[in-house]
């Protein structure tokens, strides 16, 4: 098969394209990029007024596969994405059995395969079932394609466990992901401990909760040389941590989620919505402005969905007992066009940099370029068309988004997966 996308504005700052240009994909990667090519029997895609990124990455999703199908399967969440417009996603190992082994690796590999939508790229664990107390068959696993590793869901409560696992990881060249935790600290927390704790009369998750791990582990990487990345940040001085390893040249990188971008502590005193019950909490909007400042200065690294889809009945209860989290990958981008990408604020290049090309290095994936020779998996992004996003508008098994009801402008309209197209106007397109 082959496609022409014509008159797209193409932006790839690898390769320093910003222009409009047709692009021409054969087989599974693009042939051509030049002006005027000839489609020669390519089915034509009209580029006009869209805007062609290198496809996106999403290095954080559930997908509950094995053990939670109920709410997502390989399969649906692979459908999410791609309505989303990613071509790739990471998925985390907290499954039922954890994925701590090379079998599991391979498994949702396979499933992958079997769905024909993105790629995706399985995280594995850092210690055998999470339990954070011996480590995980990393080795085994970095054979069967393991991305990266992750306890995600917990902290890993000993530094001494941590120091082992960054010591390990880092022989394999992957990178240690870290949800930041102090169990100790955070015991029965459920909402950010300040205001929102107080005003609605609930257990709090303190910021120092996350800040004290992220330290840790930053110390443990100055140590090890472990590159770490701190998942799904909230609070301004855990960014601030960041911020000060970077500048003092350490192998340190961290990812946002839109929800901690756009959403603070204050909209759950409005509305009580369960949906907003999220590990870490939406914090105070200062921490959510310092998180968009923390984007546009290139300290935080990628755009995260931590997608976690959970049943109706999961969600459709008191806020104490409600599960944590929400979907996230089929708003992600249009949150960021429509609050991010705007003129005077965000450009595209940075966009495509935080959204495909460091998550995809992040990952140790084969770079993905806008120039002839390379994989065709790409993501064409129509700023003008209108999502209104609602329980019909998803495609994801699960319905718990913090974002119901918003009308947001501009989303993905096509994806290409190693030149098939698998988003096409904005429907999926089952293999
Ligand atoms: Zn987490």
């Amino acid at each position: 098969m082959a496609y022409l996308i014509r008159g797209v504005h193409a932006v790839d700052p690898q390769v320093g394209i910003d222009d409009v240009v047709d692009v021409l994909i054969e087989g599974k990667c693009i042939a051509e990029v030049g002006q005027d090519l000839s489609a020669d029997g390519a089915t034509v895609v009209d580029g006009q007024g869209k805007y062609l990124l290198p496809g996106l990455v999403d290095m954080h999703v559930h997908f509950r596969d094995p053990g939670f199908e109920y709410k997502e399967t390989i399969e649906t969440g692979a459908r999410a994405a791609t309505h989303g417009g990613f071509t790739d996603v990471a998925t985390m190992p907290n499954t039922m059995p954890v994925t701590d082994s090379g079998s599991q690796i391979r498994y949702q590999i396979d499933q992958a395969h079997a769905a024909g939508l993105c790629h995706v790229r399985p995280m594995g664990a850092l210690t055998a079932g999470q339990k954070g107390e011996a480590l995980a068959e990393i080795g085994d696993m970095v054979l069967e394609g393991a991305s990266a590793f992750s306890d995600d869901g917990h902290g890993v409560q000993s530094a001494g466990m941590m120091r082992t696992c960054m010591e390990y990881v880092s022989q394999f060249d992957r990178v240690v992901c870290a949800h930041c935790e102090v169990e100790s600290l955070t015991t029965n927390g459920v909402v950010n401990e300040g205001r929102a704790s107080t005003r609605l009369g609930m257990f709090g998750w303190p910021a120092l909760g996350e800040e004290l791990e992220i330290m840790r582990d930053i110390e443990l990487a100055r140590i090890t040389g472990c590159d770490f990345h701190v998942c799904h940040i909230s609070t301004a001085r855990g960014l601030e941590y960041v911020r000060r390893a970077k500048a003092d040249g350490l192998p340190v990188t961290c990812e946002v989620t839109p929800h901690h971008l756009f959403l603070c502590e204050d909209d759950i005193t409005d509305s009580y919505d369960t949906n907003l019950k999220m590990n870490p909490p939406l914090r105070t909007a200062a921490d959510a402005a310092a998180m968009r400042e923390g984007v546009l200065d290139g300290t935080i690294d990628c755009i995260v969905t931590d997608h976690a889809p959970h049943a109706a009945h999961e969600k459709d209860c008191e806020w104490e007992i409600a599960y944590f989290g929400c979907v996230g990958l089929e708003t992600s981008l249009p949150l960021m066009l429509a609050n991010m990408v705007i003129p005077g604020k965000m450009s595209w290049q940075r966009l495509a940099e935080i959204m495909a090309i460091n998550p995809r290095r992040l990952l140790r994936l084969k770079p993905v370029r806008i120039e002839s020779g390379s994989a065709a998996d790409l993501t064409l992004v129509d700023p003008e068309r209108v999502v209104r996003v609602t329980p019909e508008y998803l495609e994801s098994k699960s319905k718990n988004s913090a974002f119901l009801g918003y009308t947001l402008k501009g989303c993905a309209s096509d994806v290409f997966v190693d030149g098939r197209r698998t988003l096409a106007d904005g429907k999926v397109v089952a293999s």
